[in-house]
């Protein structure tokens, strides 16, 4: 049996038409970037998570940059970051010309670890990037109680964690500001490139809308510094389909965490994803832990073999990444980050997938196991 470690292909085929139609729809009226699509899927999207404005972006890379560039985050300030996350995170305060302070993330939620952010701040702290990690709030609560304490800003990278939510509210506007993904790969993805940015401050909505359109929002008149960092029309129009389906496709990566569970719960040598208490988690990635990095390695070639992709979230991580050289991090200060790097192994996961390639992927592992 084949499993790949995502398809994207089941899923277009499910809404084959609709999507057709929509993009057709775009091509016909003649309005390619921004429009209609992007504005109705823009207000459902803010609906969605609970947020009053959400403007809709090239990526969520550039969602990272506008949301701290919005806050005025400059050369000489520091934003704490969690070291275990994709590189984009970074990119919100390097490009800001800021400095990225990295910490632990938490044993078990697998997120920044608040008693590691309070360790890190300095008089140059500006803000904390909460970023949902594979699916999974991080712990805002505790995370706010100490940004506000200090007068630092709180926002959330939520690029992994459409839908999810944290104490029953859905993440995205459980901060100051935040910045979502589209990538195709993601829990919501567009067909191309996209992102978006939500903030429940109307001051600071009007701040993204015109940094994603040159610095403006009047036509000619350039009020501030700004950027091309707006969406496509064809993706708006991809993503206002997709919304109608996302509950059903969040809920299927739900069932599908659970079979995972089900299926793996009785082997001691496997540490699975822990739900936290306070978290729905909408599992982007299902990542396990295995005893060493021999084992994880040996396990990803022997699952390989019979036919199932696995991925690494993430093998080298921030800290330690050769364009941070100059910060001075050293592997070994970042011990949860760098097990996670070194012994974590992400199994197939999307909608889609069934119990039979679950049932299956927990049988070779199984094998594996009595094997060695
Ligand atoms: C994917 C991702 C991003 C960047 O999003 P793009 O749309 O690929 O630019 C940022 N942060 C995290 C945590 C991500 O997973």
């Amino acid at each position: 049996m084949k499993v790949p470690f995502v398809d994207l292909k089941t899923q277009y085929n499910s809404i084959k038409d609709e999507v057709r139609a929509a993009i057709d729809d775009v091509l016909e009226n003649t309005a390619y970037v921004l429009g209609r699509h992007v504005v109705n899927f823009e207000k459902e999207f803010a609906k969605m998570h609970g947020v009053k404005h959400c403007y809709g972006l090239s990526s969520g890379t550039d969602g990272n940059h506008s949301v701290l560039w919005a806050l005025g985050i400059a050369p000489g300030d520091e934003v704490i970051i969690p070291a275990n996350t994709f590189i984009a995170t970074a990119w919100g305060a390097t490009l800001c010309g800021a400095k990225p302070v990295f910490t632990d993330c938490h044993p078990e939620s697998y997120n920044i670890d608040p008693d590691k952010v309070e360790a890190a701040i300095t008089p140059r702290t500006k803000a904390i990037v909460a970023v949902h990690l594979y699916g999974q709030p991080a712990d805002i609560d505790r995370l706010k109680e100490i940004a506000d304490a200090r007068n630092i800003l709180l926002v959330e990278d939520c690029a992994q964690a459409h839908l999810s939510e944290y104490k029953g509210k859905r993440v995205g506007g459980l901060s100051t500001a935040s910045s979502f993904s589209f990538y195709p790969g993601k829990n919501l993805g567009a067909y191309g490139e996209a992102g978006a940015v939500c903030t429940n401050d109307d001051e600071l909505a009007l701040k993204f809308k015109m940094i994603r359109d040159h610095g403006s929002h009047e036509k000619y008149i350039h009020y501030s510094f700004g950027h091309n960092y707006r969406m496509e029309a064809i993706q708006g129009a991809v993503l206002e389909v997709k919304l109608n389906h996302i509950d059903k496709w969040t809920e299927k990566r739900r069932n599908a965490a659970k079979l995972y569970s089900k299926y793996l719960s009785d082997f001691s040598e496997v540490v699975l994803p822990v739900e936290m208490n306070y978290a729905k988690h909408v599992y982007h990635l299902y990542v396990i832990r295995l005893g060493s990095t021999d084992t994880r390695n040996k396990l990803q070639a022997f699952l390989s073999d019979n036919g199932i992709s696995t991925g690494l979230h993430y093998p080298v991580p921030l800290h330690v990444q050769p364009c941070f050289s100059a910060l001075g991090y050293r592997k070994g200060v970042m011990p949860v980050t760098e097990n996670l790097a070194e012994c974590g192994l992400s199994l197939p996961m999307f909608p889609d997938i069934t119990e039979e390639q679950i049932e299956y992927t927990a049988s070779i592992i199984k094998n594996f196991f009595n094997k060695n």
